[in-house]
Formats: structure tokens, sequence, C-alpha cells
């Protein structure tokens, strides 16, 4: 099969010239190939493999396309990298790799095309168009990748033991390419992920990461977590997830299985937002439900106190796995111990006070928490169902009416401490604090509005109250 129209861009003739000029063989290769035959829309990754030296072939490139690019060299793993336009071109000599027990980096030898191919991961990712002159645009595909890609099968060109063993990032990148693409992965392979996971202890967090975040970032993110489980790949990576498992029975009563309700928040909360760190939250959001179950003979089952207790794991839970610990991790710690607050007003009748509150602890976090409570909705009762939706409904709009009047998302107390201690001709105290946070508390409950004037005068009958005496009014 010829594909001509995935090469129209004028980039791939300078890179068929250049090859002629050298006397060179050179093929797009894998992500491109792959999207194109998809989608036939053209990415702007492109791959390119030369029977060659892959450094020496992409300065003549860089050279043909005359100061308008910009190159990278990596002298340690033999590529280069041409950024053109809004093009990321990526060279590689074609290599034949043979990998030790103890290291996903294997030795590396130079080889032909077909020596690349095989190292590929994915029959999907080891398809090549030729950018030769006698075959231009032709699909070079030794192991039937377009009827995988038909198909929607993720399978490896060789023995999935050995590709799988021999890198076992490759396991996770099998589970990714199957979350974003919807493929399945053929069964030996899925079976050889299952023999092989113990093999993951090889790979960085950050690569492995680098997986996790694309499953978490595709369409429906429990189409991966689904593989991960089967696979027992998660429990290497993830154990706070699969404590969750599982349904108890005491007198009666049962609990809800937390991981698969944890799934199916993570997949409707992907319908509302992209953002990949409430995406993390929405995962994380009940895993304190492990360590906090309890049994009461008379309220039945119980998790007091797992939303706190769930914060303090996401910062473990970030360190172990290389994630950042910057605003990011506070920020999924911060919705994971609110991710009650709202269903708990819902769950009643709908006050101004706790509203003014609920904004005031979430601050510019609110929308995202309210995104999430929403997508925590997984009971199958419609009647339930109906009714929490309105109760979030009734939430929203709170939130909105209450903010409007009160300015409270971004609080700032009216009396600041200085004027406290002007007024009162007090030295900094332990009062002061307690002053403020009385103005605050008045704020909230709405025993006094959010202004100057009436912050004043109640400051002025709190301070009487502790046997102070307002002067310099
Ligand atoms: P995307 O860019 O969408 O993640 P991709 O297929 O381009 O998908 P890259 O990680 O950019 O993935 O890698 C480019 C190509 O290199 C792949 O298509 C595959 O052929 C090959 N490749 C990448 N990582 C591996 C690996 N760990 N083992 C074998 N081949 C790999
Ligand atoms: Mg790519």
């Amino acid at each position: 099969m010829n594909h001509k129209d995935a090469l129209k861009d004028p980039v791939f003739k300078t890179l068929n010239e250049v090859s002629e000029s050298m006397g060179l063989s050179s093929f797009v290769i894998g992500g491109f190939t792959r999207d194109y035959l998809l989608s036939k829309e053209n990415p702007k990754d492109i791959d390119i493999v030369v029977i060659g030296n892959g450094i020496e072939y992409a300065q003549e490139v860089s050279r043909a396309l005359k100061g308008s690019s910009e190159i990278s060299v990596f002298k340690n793993y033999g590529t280069a990298m041409i950024k053109y336009k809004d093009l990321i071109l990526e060279f590689v000599g074609a290599r034949k790799e043979s990998y030790s027990e103890d290291s996903r980096n294997p030795k590396v030898a130079s080889g032909s095309l077909e020596d690349d191919q095989n190292r590929r991961d994915f029959t999907i990712n080891a398809l090549a168009l030729s950018l030769n002159t006698e075959d231009f645009g032709d699909l070079v595909d030794p192991f039937n990748g377009m009827g995988d890609l038909e198909n929607k099968c993720i399978k490896t060109p060789l023995d999935p033991d050995i590709t799988y063993s021999d890198d076992p990032l490759r396991m996770m990148r099998a589970i990714r390419f199957a979350t974003q693409l919807d493929f399945k992965i053929e069964k030996d392979s899925l079976n050889a992920i299952e023999r092989n996971k113990e093999r993951i202890s090889i790979v960085s967090n950050e690569r492995i990461v680098d997986e996790l975040n694309k499953i978490i970032l595709a369409p429906k993110p429990s189409l991966g977590f689904k593989l991960l489980h089967k696979t027992g790949l998660l429990h290497y990576i993830l154990p706070e997830l699969i404590a969750l498992e599982g349904i108890e029975e005491i007198e009666g009563q049962r609990h809800k299985d937390n991981f698969w309700h944890t799934l199916e928040v993570v997949d409707n909360i992907s319908k509302n937002t992209d953002n990949l760190w409430l995406r993390w939250a929405a995962l994380l959001h009940d895993i304190g439900k492990a360590p906090t179950k309890r049994f009461d003979k008379t309220i039945g089952w119980t998790f007091h106190g797992h939303e706190f207790i769930g914060s303090k794991m996401v910062y473990k839970l970030f360190k172990r796995l290389h994630l950042p610990l910057n605003e990011k991790m506070k920020y999924v710690k911060k919705i994971v111990s609110m991710s009650s607050r709202p269903i708990v007003i819902a769950e009643d009748f709908v006050t101004d006070s706790a509203v003014r509150r609920l904004i005031f602890d979430a601050g510019e976090d609110i929308e995202d928490l309210m995104t999430l409570c929403e997508a925590d909705i997984t009971t199958k009762n419609p009647k339930k169902q109906r009714r929490y939706k309105n109760n979030f409904k009734i939430v929203r709009q709170k939130i909105v009416e209450v903010e409007q009047r009160d300015h409270i998302r971004n609080f700032q107390p009216p009396i600041s401490g200085e004027e406290i201690i002007k007024l009162f001709n007090l030295q900094p105290s332990k009062e002061v604090g307690i002053i403020k946070e009385a103005i605050k508390e008045a704020i909230l409950e709405g025993e006094i509005p959010n202004e100057y004037e009436s912050a004043l005068e109640f400051t002025i009958k709190k301070g009487e109250s502790m046997g102070l005496k307002a002067s310099n009014i």
C-alpha cells in the first residue's frame, strides 16, 4: 500500500533528498505512521529511522533546512531531534538491541530496517513508510500491524515474554495505548504481562508515572486501570487502590466496593475536566477508606476521618512515585481532604453559612471540588441519583448567590490585626488573634455582613466583652 498523502509536507521531500545524497535509506516509523493510518491526519511528532548514522543524517537535514530549524544531538543515545516549524523530527539509526537482566537499557548495535522493526514494542508501532525515491510512501509492515490497527489489537512483534521482560516499561505502554486508542491487548500478550509484572521494579518511577498520567488523561481511564488490575501491575504501582477492593458483610450489612466505585468516579470526572490533577484527586479521593474502615453495631460501616487520612496518604504516594511535591500535590491533598464537604451540605437543608464555610475553605478550588462531588455520585438508584444531583445544583446556585453578596472566595479580613492593636491600644498578643477569629466566624455564620462598618461595630463589642476598651476610633 502506498501512503504518499501522509508525506505531503515539503519536509519529507527534504528528508528524501538528504538520504539520497548520502546514499542512505530512511523511513518514517512509530507514532506518526500509526496515528496517520488511524486518523488520516498528519501528526506533528515524526520519528525517522535511518539505515546508517542517525546523527549525521540529522545534521545534514538541519543544514538543508537552512537555519530555520533547531537541532539537539543526544550522543549517548545515538539520536537527534530537530524542531522545524510546528514539527518535531526525531532521528535514530536503525539498530539491533540486546538486553541484560537488570536494566531496561540495551546494548545497541547498528542493524537493518528489519532489525529495527523487531525491537519495536508493538506491531502498530513498527509500521514504516519509505522516504526513498524508488518506493516513496510505501508501507513496510512485516508483522501485519495494519491488520492489528483494523482489529484494534495491541500485539508485540516478537515473543511477548521476551519483549516485556527485556523492557518492562512496555507493559505500561501496552496498557496506555490500549486505553488511549480503546484497543484490546492480545491474549498472549496480556498473559505475558501478568507473568512479567514483577519486572516493573526495574523501571524508574518517572517513566511509570509518564505512562500512568497518559492513562489518567485518556477519555476513559478505567480501561487502563482495569488492565493494570487484571495483570497485577496495580499492586506494584498503586497498592492504595487495591486496598479499596472488596465488599465485607457483617450482620447483613455491606459497604460498597470502593475500588470499582473509584474507577467510575474517574470516568465520570473525565467527561467534565481535562485537568490531570483533578483527575488524580478523583483517583485518590477515597484511599483513606481502607485504613479507616470500621464496623459499628449501631450505625454499620464507617470510614470516619477518611478524607483527612487520605489527604495525608497523598503526600507519601506522590513522594514514592516521584510525582511533583509542589502546589500540584497540595492541590490534590486539599481536594481529597474536602471531598465529602459538599455532600454533607447537600444531604441536609442547604444553609447559607454552610456554603460560606465551604467557599472559605475551598477558595479558588471550589468549582473543581464541586466537579469531583458530582462525579462521585455513582448510585444506581435513579431516585437517589436525581436527589443528589438536584441538591448539588442547589449548592452551586447558593455558591454563586453567597459569593456575589459576601465575597468569601478570596477572603480578606475587613479589619486587620494592626487596626485591632491600634483600636484597643494593645501589644501584638493572643487577644488580637481571638478577635480576628471572632470576626471571621461572625461573617461566616452570617451574623454580620462582610464589610468594614459592621465589622468595626462587632470588634468594639467583642473587645468590650473581653474587658478591652476601644480608643482611637
Ligand atoms: P506517542 O508519541 O503518542 O506517545 P509513539 O508511538 O510515538 O506514541 P514514542 O514514545 O514517541 O511513542 O516512541 C516512538 C516509537 O519508538 C514507538 O512508536 C515505538 O516504535 C518505539 N518505542 C518507544 N518506546 C519503546 C520501547 N520502550 N520499546 C520498544 N519500542 C519503543
Ligand atoms: Mg511519539
